[in-house]
């Protein structure tokens, strides 16, 4: 089998400690990572340089494309630094302080002091329940002052420096897109990155800031890369339309949207924003505890391996590791353990797209890439070969879920790089070609070359003619 085609759902992991080596990183690409993920809520820019430039020097020398994909912290709250991590029990209260103004309360109270890096007496309110350490610690504001919040301790435990701090269902006054934010975006355009996610996303407006700021910022000669919104709050979930409707991708962020929202009502936000991003053909990542018991075991958790699988059944595009490939003792094997629970789940039946969703073809091009894939389907064709310019083309097929590999030719790197994040495209670089009977020629050519087809296969074709001038307006069957 190809190696192109270990599996249809994409793996992105996110890259840290344990897998910042050029070694590494090759060994995750073999594993079947197809987009790393660089989480800008730790690190500094002379390491987050060196991280892109392993993963691109991995890339070439294995001659594998993987989509780098910056991850900007956002509204995210945390507590600050703190010289030791304080320990808290049950029933007393502490005073939570915006950083820098602790010398401010006085100390005659006797009450431990946490420093935010957020000053939440904006927002938050009498009875509020607060959480500390991705929900760890739960405390119930008390007393809501100008410059401090006092808060009882629902269940001991210790707090230590930069943890996330949540308050579920209250929008704080956070602007959605940081200094910190805007500083690392320069950074990431700098460096090509070829997707940037926001965290903490609450509407439309966010994302169609953000690409102003893409816009802004002179790329050279540069594809803009794609702009993915994390959905972990109350709001961006009741604004999924109209997000969905702005960003290029979207992700299941369930980390912080287990605390923002019941942790009992993430698995059908899941599944309905996924259904909402296949409609949309906009490629989606299901995110956070995949396989989180493998930051410390080598083997999963049953649970976890039916996680991984029901995200599949669910149809993502990507599955997202995080803690297990970037601080955890078994980052390459978290890769393998994903992919083997893919590709076992994507040989039964269980995976396809039964409903049809799709009923509605707005364009003749969402006509003519239904056709496609139905052909395929009626012929068992070995692939689907699509020529796209901007990708929009392949993914309308993706979301299809074709059984058969949808291989795509572009002619830029980048796009080719982001066609990675959507589910079963398998993307080639070719020079731009006048002809389409050339393009095809060639596009064939590189797809038996890369082991995809052999002589003798049946493919279906979907690409435009006069080739580069007109938008996709062909679907032919054609024997190799
Ligand atoms: P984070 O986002 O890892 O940046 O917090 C993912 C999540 O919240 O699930
Ligand atoms: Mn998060």
């Amino acid at each position: 089998m190809s190696r192109f085609l270990l599996n249809n759902t994409k793996i992105i992991c996110t890259i840290g400690p344990s897998s910042q080596s050029r070694k590494i990183i090759k060994d995750l690409i073999l594993a079947g990572m197809r987009g790393a993920r660089l989480n800008f809520s730790h690190g500094n820019y002379k390491h987050h340089q060196l991280l892109i430039d392993n993963i691109r020097q991995a890339s070439k020398n294995l001659n594998m494309p993987c989509a780098v994909i910056q991850d900007l912290q956002g509204s995210k709250m945390r507590t600050g630094i703190l010289r030791e991590p304080v320990e808290i029990s049950k029933g007393e209260e502490i005073l939570l302080v915006k950083t820098g103004n602790e010398d401010k309360l006085l100390k005659k109270e006797n009450f431990k002091i946490i420093p935010i890096q957020y000053n939440l007496s904006s927002g938050v309110q009498k009875g509020d329940t607060i959480l500390i350490d991705d929900g760890l610690i739960e405390l119930i504001a008390s007393q809501v002052c100008r410059d401090y919040v006092k808060a009882r301790v629902k269940n001991s435990g210790t707090i230590s420096s930069n943890k996330g701090v949540n308050v579920p269902g209250r929008e704080m006054r956070t602007p959605v897109i940081t200094a910190k934010d805007k500083e690392d975006l320069q950074f990431g355009l700098k460096a090509n990155v070829d997707a940037v996610a926001l965290s903490f996303v609450e509407s439309a407006e966010d994302i169609k800031y953000l690409k102003r700021l893409i816009n802004q910022h002179k790329l050279k000669n540069q594809t803009k890369p794609l702009v993915i919104a994390k959905i972990e709050k109350q709001t961006g979930l009741k604004n999924i339309d109209e997000i969905i409707r702005e960003a290029d991708g979207i992700m299941v962020a369930r980390g912080d949207l287990g605390l923002e929202i019941p942790a009992a009502d993430v698995p059908v936000a899941q599944k309905e924003i996924i259904n909402k991003c296949l409609v949309s053909y906009k490629p989606v990542i299901v995110a956070t505890q995949m396989l989180d018991s493998m930051i410390r075991n080598p083997r999963p958790t049953r649970a976890e391996v039916s996680d991984v699988a029901g995200a599949v059944i669910d149809h993502a595009d990507c599955l997202m590791l995080s803690g297990e490939t970037a601080f955890g003792k078994y980052p390459v094997e978290s890769c393998r353990t994903m992919a083997d629970v893919i590709s076992k789940v994507e040989k039964s039946p269980y995976d396809n797209i039964k409903d049809v969703l799709l009923e509605q073809r707005a364009s003749d091009e969402e006509a003519l890439a239904h056709a496609a894939w139905s052909l395929a389907l009626e012929i068992k064709a070995r692939a689907i070969l699509a020529t796209t310019i901007s990708g929009k083309t392949a993914r309308m097929i993706a979301r299809f879920r074709p059984e058969a590999p949808i291989i795509v030719t572009c002619q830029d790197e980048s796009i080719q790089r982001q066609l990675l994040l959507s589910w079963g495209i398998v993307p080639f670089i070719l020079p731009k070609l006048k002809s389409v009977d050339k393009l095809i020629s060639k596009a064939v050519g590189r797809a038996k070359k890369s082991n995809l087809i052999r002589k003798g296969d049946k493919i279906v074709i979907i690409s435009g003619q006069p080739a580069g001038q007109a938008g996709t307006n062909l679907v032919k069957v054609h024997n190799v």
